[in-house]
């Protein structure tokens, strides 16, 4: 049996992170991941990346995240910007959360929006804002970036090793074929960590787990450049490639377990965004369906993330329910958590985020609840 300093279970956002600012640290780390490294929910996402967000802690978290990109990870980033269309009316709230966390935009008239998504119809009391800084991630190419980041820094990466169970008391993890000691473990499995904690007797997380879902679409003529997110139906939507446009909305599909996901999107959310495509694209017979994909997600009763010690247990920790927004929070959630582990002292979105607030919560969340949108 080998021992490690710090164990980090998963290899998504999260978990190469973690690892990544332990090892800096000067921790000795293993990282196990059951796929590949981005194989969860993390090479299935997006890749926006906004500071448009509804909680001012959650914006401060994105843009810290994005300065982490810039720096571990450049060659993975575009700076793009994001353009939000909303009522005017709500626009006025957006514009204080954004002065409130010195984030940079600019307002585009009814006129002036129109003008720049020609392609989409745009309602008399919809204006637009746009956020300059914001960048878009090309999740496929960061993951061989991090790869390379963690060799860099010795360590020790585990990928098609899943882990059976979790032994807390003994600090033991058990793989299909060897046994790792530890002194500190993270849990950054994403939705899956329920499921460990569960099955090992640890801990019942209180997450909801559900299937997350994005379509591809074909589109003949020019694809606009910046992701463009509607309030009024939720949908957002990106470039992808040189004619492809990814489209998504909050579509949450309730699952037991991670296991349960349907491999592809389900008719339900294919006939919901269809219909709200057609309700805002002036030529929908531009647009062909090509594909899309599905991955998991999990949310706990408050939306907000889980971040710290696992209840009752001093050298495990955990970073959870980060939702649809994983690609904004993780990176700068992971490396709050490792600062925590090494000095002791928590950073504000520890307390904030403590997974003790559930301590006395039985069950699982009734729904997922959207953190994005003030509507
Ligand atoms: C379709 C879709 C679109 C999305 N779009 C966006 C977006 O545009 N912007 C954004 O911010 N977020 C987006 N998200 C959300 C984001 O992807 C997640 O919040 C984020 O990836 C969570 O990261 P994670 O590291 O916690 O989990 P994951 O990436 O799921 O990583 C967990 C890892 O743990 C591994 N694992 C699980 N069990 C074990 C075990 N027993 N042993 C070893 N390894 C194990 C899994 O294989 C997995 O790789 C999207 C999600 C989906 C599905």
């Amino acid at each position: 049996m080998r021992h490690e300093e710090l164990v980090v279970v998963g290899g998504g956002i999260v978990g190469c992170f973690t690892a990544y600012f332990a090892a800096e640290k000067g921790f000795r780390v293993a990282l196990v991941e059951a796929g590949h490294l981005g194989s969860g929910s993390s090479g299935k996402s997006a890749g926006i990346h906004t500071t448009q967000l509804v909680l001012p802690i959650d914006i401060q978290l994105s843009k810290r995240s994005q300065e982490i990109y810039r720096n571990v990870a450049t060659e993975s980033v575009s700076k793009v910007g994001f353009l939000s269309i909303e009522p005017y009316w709500m626009s006025k709230y957006s514009k204080k959360l954004l002065d409130g966390a010195d984030v940079r935009y600019r307002v585009l008239s009814n006129g002036e929006l129109a003008d720049w998504v020609r392609w989409m119809r745009i309602r008399d009391y919809e204006v637009g804002l746009y956020t300059p800084d914001d960048i878009v991630v090309d999740v496929s190419g960061l993951f061989s970036i991090l790869r390379e980041r963690l060799s860099g820094l010795g360590v020790r990466v585990y990928e098609w090793w899943q882990i059976t169970n979790l032994d807390a008391g003994q600090r033991v993890i058990n793989l299909e074929r060897d046994r790792l000691s530890f002194d500190y473990a993270v849990l950054a499995g994403g939705a899956w960590n329920r499921d460990l904690l569960a099955k090992s007797g640890v801990w019942r997380v209180p997450t909801l787990v559900y299937a997350c879902q994005v379509l591809s679409f074909n589109v003949d003529g020019n694809v606009f450049d910046v992701p463009v997110f509607i309030e009024e139906n939720h949908v957002y939507m990106r470039r992808f490639g040189q004619s492809s446009l990814l489209v998504g909305n909050g579509f949450a599909l309730k699952l037991k377990s991670p296991s349960d996901c349907p491999p592809h999107p389900v008719r339900e959310f294919i006939d919901e965004l269809g219909q709200k495509l057609l309700d805002r694209l002036k030529h929908p017979e531009n647009y062909r369906l090509t594909g899309g994909w599905t991955g998991v997600c999990s949310s706990t009763p408050d939306g907000r993330p889980l971040v710290g010690q696992v209840p009752g247990n001093p050298y495990l920790f955990i970073i959870d329910g980060l939702d649809g927004y994983g690609i904004m929070r993780g990176p700068a959630l992971s490396q709050d958590l490792i600062e925590y582990i090494s000095t002791g002292k928590a950073p504000a979105t520890i307390e904030a985020f403590t997974p003790a607030r559930f301590t006395n919560f039985a069950g699982e969340p009734e729904e997922v609840i959207e953190l994005h949108s003030w509507l």
